[in-house]
């Protein structure tokens, strides 16, 4: 063998295809998984019943260290890899959606903008208390009038001398109104482009802050344990120093967060599938009737394989998207792709689930149910189902 051509084969050998999650990683999972079996899922259902946020379990969360995991150990963070945080999701997202939602928008798009662009001492004044789950912050980008369409925000902020003045309203923000909800990330107008677009920035307004209400919403179909808001600024004045990483960033912050985010969604929908399938497969095989476990029909029996197979597919393209992150590779389209298909394979494994346990699966006794409910918003937020083909169109050329 030529000795250029043994060079490449050896070159190769060095960067081949690993698909086995770290021992570390295993021994998250595990550690996961059993605190969820423990901690939330003698909860889940009473308090999806009772539409409540539970500081018991968010500070159990803490606890365990579920917030800050990819925060550096300097703010108080755990200093993970992008995986092993997903991972994390994914094992809440496979007992409780509410859950999930709770600790992967306070981690991706709470802490997330404030660990990227945030100024030292914004960093060290916040991220500490975030990353132990003493506190939440939340992300405020949707309004009454720009939902998909976010760059047509009207939320306006006006510098007068050293503050920031800011009239406008958001609203379904997760996090903003707890007992320890510390503040939200709000994207606002600050004034006009040359070429005539919009200048949006973010900045940091803490809850309490006078002209700044955050007000929970209720009746909710799905996540009814998360914290959603609404948010109301009336004239309300925070420093100018509260400008999170620069006049006019906001746009780009907020897609940037909107990747990440999507990770956590995608996580979701792979732990939520994963969950509902574990019900139904078990269901499936108790289930007697014609004298047989009906997961012994093979309409059935191929049912549970679509869907196992299913979950896989969508479980690695969840890893793939979060392994280009940490790589800090370009993971916009693969991101888009994991929290699409993600989201849509929980839709059509739910589906089943319930189609699988009958009548029983109507009944709120039984958790498919509440795993039905769940899975909507997984196509509505942080960009919907249509959305996110039209981020995929843009990013592949189409359009
Ligand atoms: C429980 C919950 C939690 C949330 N948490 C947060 C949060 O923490 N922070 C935050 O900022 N937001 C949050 N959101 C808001 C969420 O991101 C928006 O609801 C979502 O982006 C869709 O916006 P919209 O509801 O205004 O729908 P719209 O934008 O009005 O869309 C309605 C329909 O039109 C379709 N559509 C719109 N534009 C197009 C287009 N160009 N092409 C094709 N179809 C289109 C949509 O796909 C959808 O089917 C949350 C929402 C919910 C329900």
């Amino acid at each position: 063998m030529k000795p250029a051509l043994k060079k490449s084969f050896a070159q190769r050998e060095a960067i081949v295809m690993d698909f086995e999650l770290s021992m570390e990683q295993e021994i998250l999972r595990k550690t996961v998984r059993t605190f969820v079996e423990k901690e939330i899922a003698p909860v889940a259902r009473e308090l999806d019943e009772a539409e409540e946020f539970s500081p018991e379990t968010m500070s159990a969360m803490g606890e365990l260290g579920l917030f800050g995991m990819v925060v550096s150990e300097e703010y108080g963070g755990k200093g993970m890899d992008y995986i092993s945080y997903i991972i994390a999701v994914e094992e809440i997202a496979r007992v409780d959606g509410s859950h999930a939602a709770t600790m992967g928008a306070g981690n991706s798009l709470g802490i997330g903008p404030i660990y990227y662009y945030g100024s030292e001492n914004q960093k060290r004044k916040y991220l500490p208390d975030l990353c132990a789950g003493k506190a939440l912050w939340s992300f405020g980008l949707t309004e009454p009038n720009a939902g998909s369409d976010a760059g047509g925000a009207q939320t306006t902020a006006v510098l007068d001398g050293n503050e920031w003045v800011i009239n406008g309203s958001k609203i379904f923000i997760t996090n903003a109104s707890t007992a320890i909800s510390r503040g939200v990330t709000v994207m606002a107008k600050t004034g006009n482009r040359v070429n005539g677009r919009k200048e949006l920035s973010c900045i940091l307004v803490e809850n309490g802050t006078r002209g700044f209400e955050a007000k929970p919403m209720y009746g909710k179909m799905m996540w009814r344990a998360s914290n959603t808001s609404e948010l109301y600024f009336e004239d309300c004045r925070v420093p100018k120093d509260n400008l999170l990483g620069g006049r006019g960033k906001g746009f780009h912050q907020m897609l940037e967060t909107l990747d990440a985010g999507r990770l956590s969604v995608g996580a979701g929908g792979v732990g939520g599938a994963q969950g509902a399938y574990e019900l139904a497969l078990k269901y499936a095989k108790e289930r007697v009737q014609f004298g047989r476990p009906i997961s012994t029909f093979q309409v059935n029996a191929f049912k549970l394989a679509d869907m196992a197979m299913e979950i896989e597919a969508a479980r690695l393209l969840v890893y793939q998207a979060c392994w280009l992150k940490d790589q800090h590779k370009s993971f916009s389209k693969a991101a888009a792709m994991a929290k699409l298909y993600a989201s849509e394979v929980m839709g059509r494994v739910v589906n089943e689930a319930v189609q699988i346990h009958g009548g029983y699966g109507l009944m709120k006794e039984y958790s498919i149910e509440r795993f039905y409910r769940d899975q909507k918003l997984l196509t509505i937020g942080e960009g919907t189902s249509e959305i996110q083909r039209l981020v995929i169109a843009r990013l592949i050329g189409a359009i």
